[in-house]
């Protein structure tokens, strides 16, 4: 709402930067981030603004300009709390080889779920997968792991009888190895506290099986004493990577950017839910990205890999299409959209469309059945356009039919007649021009007119629809297509 806000102001001037910065500031704060790190944010913000605005050669800056700059270095500072590694690529399993995570962390922070998750995540991507169980702290937990590992089809090692847990997690990791699995995952005891004993268990375990990951989990709804915590564990056992849990409750995770300050450590992962596939790869600018609403296609993609989509073969010419540099269109859009539609619960993937939280009303908090109602009107909306309409980019909605070349191609009459008549073709020509820019104006509603008649939707929503693609296929263009990208996030994706 604060960068709402400020594109609303009438120009951009002290007043109107203080007033974001106040509302930025006090949204963080309100989410448990460390008051150092808001007070440091609000600086660096206010000090690169002021210098970018003062800037001699940008003094012609338009307002909308000045907006953007504004904009961009709110957004980049927000990045910066939440990448302590900048321009550094995250850790992710390699194909063909073993990797060993070890999960470390309090009793109840969500260990066992977050492992289960982890697991069917990079079985779904062609991992070989096996899950091991060094808890024998807490009674029950082999039970609990091969309970989540037997529903998610995962293989998963542990013993009733063994009460080492090093011995356990050293017999299994061996195993696994041996009979070539990719992603070996070592689930680990808490304590209520952090003890002595349990830093030495942790340190133990990681001497025996040599994690290439070690990955503290940390329970969002934990606020301020996240930083605490999570120095405590770095120091005793060394981590690489945070999976924070429970962000789909009341808690704000102010507190895990807290930690990633603490630790200069990166979150790699978050836990939206109980469920197997409440699971979100965390990337720094795509999440900031989605906080404010700008949508995050690279999530969205994440999300439809696991979808078989209807026509596997369909999502392969797009890709390619797009790779040789093809135009991503109305159509290719509408197919992503009844895709997404299939994968569910779509209030969770919403957000991750570009300018879909705002029609949603802001994202958060939004049910499963009002973001299915808007797909549904969108997907309406889709069957009640031409043919002509779903292949083009959109913009014929924008200009009269036929409008554009037929004006060029008097242009060139004209200008090839004689010069006496020049004078009278120029004067008709304006006149047309004029004709012309009424036109547009007319057909423009006209075919937005149809569209919402037909698909019973208004001419608004058809907009909205309209405006929606253009940012996606913006998105999507930029990024050089859907397949490279892809190609650039398999793996952690
Ligand atoms: P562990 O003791 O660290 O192994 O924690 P568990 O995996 O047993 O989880 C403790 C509780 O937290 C369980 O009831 C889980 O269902 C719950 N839990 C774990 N991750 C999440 C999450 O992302 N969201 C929600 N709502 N609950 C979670
Ligand atoms: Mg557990």
């Amino acid at each position: 709402s604060a960068f709402a806000d400020l594109s609303r102001a009438p120009q951009v001037d002290d007043a109107t930067i203080e007033a974001l910065l106040k509302s930025v500031c006090s949204a963080l704060l309100e989410s448990d981030v460390n008051v150092r790190l808001v007070s440091e944010l609000r600086n660096s913000v206010r000090a690169e603004v002021k210098e970018g605005l003062n800037d001699k050669s940008k003094s012609s800056l338009q307002d909308g300009q000045r907006k953007a700059l504004v904009q961009k270095a709110v957004f980049d500072h927000l990045v910066k709390l939440v990448d302590p590694t900048p321009g550094q690529e995250q850790w992710k399993p390699t194909k063909g080889k073993p990797n060993v995570v070890m999960f470390v962390g309090l009793q109840g922070s969500g260990k066992t779920t977050s492992v289960t998750k982890l697991g069917h995540h990079y079985a779904k991507r062609g991992f070989k997968v096996g899950l091991v169980c060094a808890d024998t702290f807490r009674a029950g937990a082999f039970d609990q792991l091969k309970q989540n590992a037997s529903k998610a089809n995962i293989p998963f090692y542990g013993s009733y009888t063994e009460t080492d847990p090093v011995v356990i997690a050293k017999q299994g990791v061996d195993s696994f190895k041996k009979n070539r699995f990719e992603v070996i995952i070592v689930d680990t005891s808490g304590r209520h506290r952090q003890e002595a004993e349990l830093f030495e268990e942790m340190v133990e375990i990681a001497d025996a099986v040599k994690p290439d990951m070690t990955i503290m989990v940390l329970d969002a709804s934990i606020g301020q004493a996240a930083e605490e915590q999570s120095k405590a564990f770095k120091e005793a056992a060394g981590y690489g990577g945070i999976f924070v849990t429970k962000l789909d409750g009341h808690a704000k995770g102010g507190g895990a950017i807290s930690a990633v300050a603490a630790t200069h450590t990166p979150i790699l992962y978050l836990g939206l839910g109980e469920h197997i596939a409440d699971l979100e790869i965390f990337r720094p600018a795509p999440f900031i990205s989605k906080l404010l609403g700008q949508g995050d296609l690279t999530g969205l993609m994440d999300k439809m890999e696991e979808v078989r989509t209807q026509n596997p073969e369909r999502q392969k010419e797009l890709m390619k299409k797009l790779e040789e540099g093809g135009k991503f269109t109305v159509r290719d859009w509408k197919e992503q959209l009844g895709n997404i539609m299939g994968m569910g619960p779509l209030s969770k993937i919403a957000g991750m469309i570009p300018g879909m939280g705002a029609m949603l009303g802001g994202g958060g908090g939004e049910g499963d059945e009002a973001a299915n109602g808007k797909m549904k009107r969108m997907m309406y909306i889709c069957d009640s356009m031409t043919k002509e309409e779903l292949d083009s980019d959109g913009s014929l909605f924008y200009t009269p039919v036929g409008g554009k070349g037929k004006g060029k191609a008097k242009g060139k009459e004209a200008s090839s007649s004689k010069s006496k008549q020049v004078a009278k073709v120029d004067e008709e020509g304006k006149s047309k021009e004029k004709k012309k820019a009424k036109q547009v104006k007319v057909r423009m509603t006209a075919r937005a007119r149809r569209v919402a008649q037909g698909s019973g939707t208004s001419v608004r929503e058809v907009e909205e629809f309209l405006m929606q693609y253009r940012m996606v296929s913006k998105m999507v263009q930029s990024m050089g297509g859907l397949a490279r990208f892809k190609q650039q996030t398999s793996g952690a994706g």
